[in-house]
């Protein structure tokens, strides 16, 4: 992929830029200022896509005032907040461009580094993924539990990168195209797209303090991120045969119950312990009915992997090339 004049004369949009916002009404005029300037070179080439999630201030009066004279700022506007990864994945959908780049619009990220993501992508990476090395943001309830979620994500997916919380992020399309976001799932996105079969680079980017409006997020955001991580595993490692998890969730209760049952007739037989008063009764109770339930909800996940695949029209493995 190459950004020349002839390539956007012939019509194929090369990039699409998509900006989530929330209440960012003093950001819009430089953050479009920015981002025309930075983009100039691909005159032609480029889309931008802002997304007003749900906005209770002018946003969107003043993005609609920009899209009157910019006729490639395509606009989408949420009736009420779902949060940035609904605002992103919506901007997903619009995207026609071959690259779809991200960042936040607030200005912490800088519009300038997009030209050296670009670059990293024609290497012939599928994601690009900005390192914000030197974090402008307060320490104690950003930078160091974002640290903290930064090792624990690349642990848990195998996947490792500095900085998963970056908005700044460049994607081959195709590769946004095989997943419905949910949750704060947008960050897992490097992690899904190499489990998908997808090349991933990571770059340092600036980032720079927030100077207008104020930021959305507390410290309750990591519990959500936390979570979200759990399902990103479940879905990357077992999401297509949940019964191999369940299944041995259901074995291990079974070889519990039935140990204690072994060691409960033992101790009768020998020890002469009365069964109903050992409490290992209960053990071999709970390990059965535990066993059984474990069972039959992974029949339940297995039927559900089924219906989720087969009602979307999704296989549930991923295709990345394929030659006539
Ligand atoms: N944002 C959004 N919906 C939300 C919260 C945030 O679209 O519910 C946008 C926000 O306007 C900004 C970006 O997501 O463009 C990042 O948000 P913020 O700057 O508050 O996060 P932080 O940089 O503090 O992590
Ligand atoms: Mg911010």
């Amino acid at each position: 992929m190459d950004h020349t004049a002839s390539d956007s004369a012939s019509g194929t949009l090369q990039l699409s830029i998509v900006i989530p916002l929330y209440n960012e009404v003093d950001n819009i005029d430089p953050l479009i200022a920015e981002l025309e300037t930075a983009l100039a070179p691909y005159d032609g080439g480029y889309e931008l896509i802002l997304v007003d999630d749900g906005s209770r201030d002018a946003t969107f009066e003043r993005l609609r005032e920009h899209a009157a004279r910019l006729p490639h700022l395509r606009l989408a506007r949420f009736g009420r907040n779902y949060g940035q990864t609904a605002a992103l994945s919506a901007g997903f959908h619009m995207a026609r461009g071959q690259v779809v780049v991200t960042l936040d619009g607030d200005l912490q990220n800088d519009p300038r580094d997009i030209p050296a993501l670009l670059a990293k992508m024609q290497q012939g990476y599928d994601v690009v993924s900005g390192w914000r090395r030197k974090r402008k943001d307060t320490f104690m309830n950003r930078t160091l539990p974002s640290r903290i979620a930064n090792w624990l994500i690349s642990r848990i997916t195998g996947v490792h990168l500095h900085d998963y919380g970056c908005t700044l992020k460049a994607y081959r399309r195709e590769v946004l195209a095989r997943f419905e976001l949910y949750g704060q799932l947008h960050r897992f996105l490097p992690a899904l797209a190499v489990w998908s079969g997808g090349r991933l680079a990571e770059i340092e980017v600036n980032h720079r303090a927030r100077q207008r409006g104020r930021t959305k997020y507390g410290i309750g955001r990591t519990f959500t991120v936390i979570l979200d991580l759990g399902t990103v595993k479940f879905l990357t490692s077992y999401g297509a045969h949940p019964i191999r998890v369940f299944g041995a969730a259901a074995l291990a209760s079974v070889v519990l119950g039935l140990g204690s049952l072994v060691a409960l007739v033992v101790m009768k037989s020998v020890q002469g312990v009365d069964m109903t008063g050992n409490p290992l009764l209960y053990l071999t109770m709970l390990g059965v009915i535990l066993g059984v339930q474990f069972l039959l909800m992974g029949v339940i996940a297995e039927m559900l992997t089924r219906t989720y695949h087969e009602a979307q029209g999704k296989r549930p493995y991923v295709v990345v090339e394929r030659v006539n």
